[in-house]
């Protein structure tokens, strides 16, 4: 039978271009099919904030951080703490992610257009000992332009090659199978779904108007996690992290639905490391969601106070911006799946970021003038003072008595008690008498700002919480927030998908967040941010020139 194309990608996010656009400049031809409309191509990545992980980059260097691949890959490797048999290729795929992100990741993207901030983040601080978990420097490099900044370049390259015949979309198309002859993938056949005029990201319908088949050399399954299929995440919750939360909130459109990810494992994939993910202690409930439970991250600097539900100040060294899954792990133990924040206008101002591209419009825009404000503006950018007025998570007070009864009304729980929250908080508070303290998190504010990224625009200026002229207090209710799967099918640096007898399944690829990034779960446990996109890039990369040279 005759073929439609040389290769298929299974999704148009991020992973799927970057694979297309391999193949159509190999001089294949190739046919990216994906169940949402035109309207939503990019997937996820047009809504990230563009965050890339980058080792020893030019602008590191200019603000003076030393970076190097042995450090990264020593905090990779305690960050992922990899400790099974099948984290054999997981670890493989991480040496060669590293060596990319501190190689020509850069230079790859540059020569395309895309641009950094000079301002670089640094997220995942750790707290532990050296060879634990966190970046040991600032390596969280927002793309110019955040989400749609990332997503330009592929899409372009994909328009080029649509314009030449060799790329072709099929949008409303959703595979529903795999074909496989003599244990070789031969194609895809779906469903194809009516026509849909949503906005993107905005859940489509999923209509049936007629049927398709695809057959190609070889398909790539690009299709993203499970991250908006809460039923799947509850369903992979690993007992480590204690219960599955009851309430989450989604930091993903509902497409992340993790259907062809069922779909592949059944057609003989091996899926591993599905119990590893990664989701957020750290969501709000967005007053103008897009996607059903539209939730949005807080991206927090290191100066607010974290409460959990009963009032207890949470542990060293689980500060806002160190360890993700360790807050998950302690707020999980508490019984309650929320926590809270208490904070000052001070800290707002120059601490809060929303992960998002559509919470960052001065980035996203490539505006200057706005960006600059973030530095020299009275309040917080204007997203941030938004949520601060309509969102249902915060709460805004001049004194701490009126903001405590504020959150034991929201949280309908009644657990805080006005005199533990107050005693906290002094403690902490007289620990700035002097520059030196035993306060483990005012230390860290003090070695935060000694890097001059986080001074500019990251790390308030110490000060008393209970100091009215840095108010008013405001409080924020931290929901869970579902976003990566970490996990995903086990597959070689080509991205050839395993099967489950050891072998690899001819002519089937996998590569971003279905394929964990790689590997089957790059990451191992933990991720050090930012290399998720740069998962995409770089196991799309594999799989887009594996596939293309595997073709005849
Ligand atoms: C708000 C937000 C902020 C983020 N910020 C960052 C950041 O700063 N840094 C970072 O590294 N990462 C970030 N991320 C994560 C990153 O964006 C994603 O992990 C990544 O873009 C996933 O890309 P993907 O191509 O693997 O999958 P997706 O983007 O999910 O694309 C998969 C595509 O496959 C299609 N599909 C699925 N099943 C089928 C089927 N059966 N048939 C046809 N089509 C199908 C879907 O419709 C979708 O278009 C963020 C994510 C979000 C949502």
């Amino acid at each position: 039978m005759a073929e439609d194309a040389d290769v298929i990608v299974v999704g148009g996010g991020l992973a799927g271009l970057v694979a297309a656009t391999e193949i159509a400049d190999a001089g294949k031809r190739v046919i990216v099919v994906d169940q949402e409309g035109e309207q939503s191509l990019g997937g996820q990545a047009f809504w990230s904030f563009g965050g890339l992980f980058l080792v020893d980059s030019p602008e590191q260097r200019r603000l003076g951080i030393k970076d190097s691949y042995a450090l990264a890959l020593q905090d990779w490797i305690g960050t992922a703490g990899f400790d099974r048999d099948e984290d054999l290729w997981p670890k493989r795929w991480a040496e060669a992610y590293v060596a990319f992100a501190a190689g020509e990741k850069r230079d790859w993207l540059r020569a395309m257009g895309h641009r950094i901030f000079p301002v670089v983040g640094w997220a995942e601080r750790g707290g532990y000992d050296a060879m634990g978990h966190g970046n040991s420097v600032p390596r969280f490099h927002v793309t110019w332009g955040t989400g749609p900044g990332i997503v330009e370049p592929f899409e372009r390259r994909a328009r080029e090659a649509q314009n030449s015949g060799r790329l072709t979309f099929r949008f409303r198309h959703r595979v529903d199978a795999l074909a496989i002859t003599n244990g070789t993938v031969e194609g895809v056949s779906g469903s194809i779904l009516e026509p849909t005029a949503v906005e993107r990201g905005q859940s489509s319908s999923r209509r049936i108007v007629g049927e398709f088949t695809l057959r190609a050399q070889a398909v790539i399954v690009a299709s993203g996690g499970i991250g908006g299929n809460h039923d799947l995440v509850r369903q992979n919750w690993p007992k480590r992290l204690g219960e599955p939360p009851k309430f989450m909130i989604s930091g993903v459109p509902e497409h992340v639905d993790g259907r062809m990810i069922g779909i592949t494992e059944a057609a003989g994939a091996r899926l591993i490391n599905r119990d590893r993910m990664w989701h957020y202690v750290e969501g709000i409930r967005n007053w103008a969601p897009i996607w059903p439970r539209h939730g949005i991250r807080i991206l927090p600097g290191p100066s607010s106070m974290w409460f959990d539900a009963t009032g207890k100040r949470l542990p060293a060294p689980l500060f806002p911006g160190s360890d993700t899954l360790g807050q998950l792990h302690y707020i999980m133990s508490t019984g309650y799946d929320y926590s809270w924040f208490i904070l000052t206008q001070s800290i707002i101002k120059k601490e809060f970021a929303l992960s998002g591209s559509e919470q960052n419009p001065d980035l996203t825009g490539k505006s200057w003038r706005m960006t600059i404000n973030r530095a020299t503006n009275k309040g917080a950018p204007e997203p941030v003072e938004a949520f601060k007025e309509k969102g249902a998570d915060f709460i805004v007070r001049d004194n701490l008595a009126d903001l405590v009864g504020a959150m034991n009304a929201l949280s309908g729980d009644n657990l805080l008690a006005l005199d533990q929250i107050k005693s906290q908080i002094e403690a902490r508070d007289r620990q700035l008498t002097n520059p030196y303290v035993k306060d483990a998190q005012v230390m860290n504010i003090y070695n935060a700002r000694r890097y001059i990224g986080d001074r500019l625009i990251r790390t308030a200026r110490p000060h008393r919480i209970l100091d009215p002229e840095r108010g008013p207090l405001i409080a924020v209710k931290l929901n869970i927030l579902t976003r990566k799967t970490l996990g995903g099918f086990e597959t070689d640096l080509d991205s050839r998908v395993f099967g489950n007898n050891g072998e690899i399944i001819r002519g089937l690829y996998a590569a971003g967040e279905a394929a964990g990034f790689g590997g089957g779960g790059v990451h191992g446990y933990r991720s050090l941010e930012g290399t998720f996109l740069g998962g995409c890039l770089f196991s799309g990369r594999n799989a887009g020139r594996a596939a293309a040279k595997a073709s005849g």
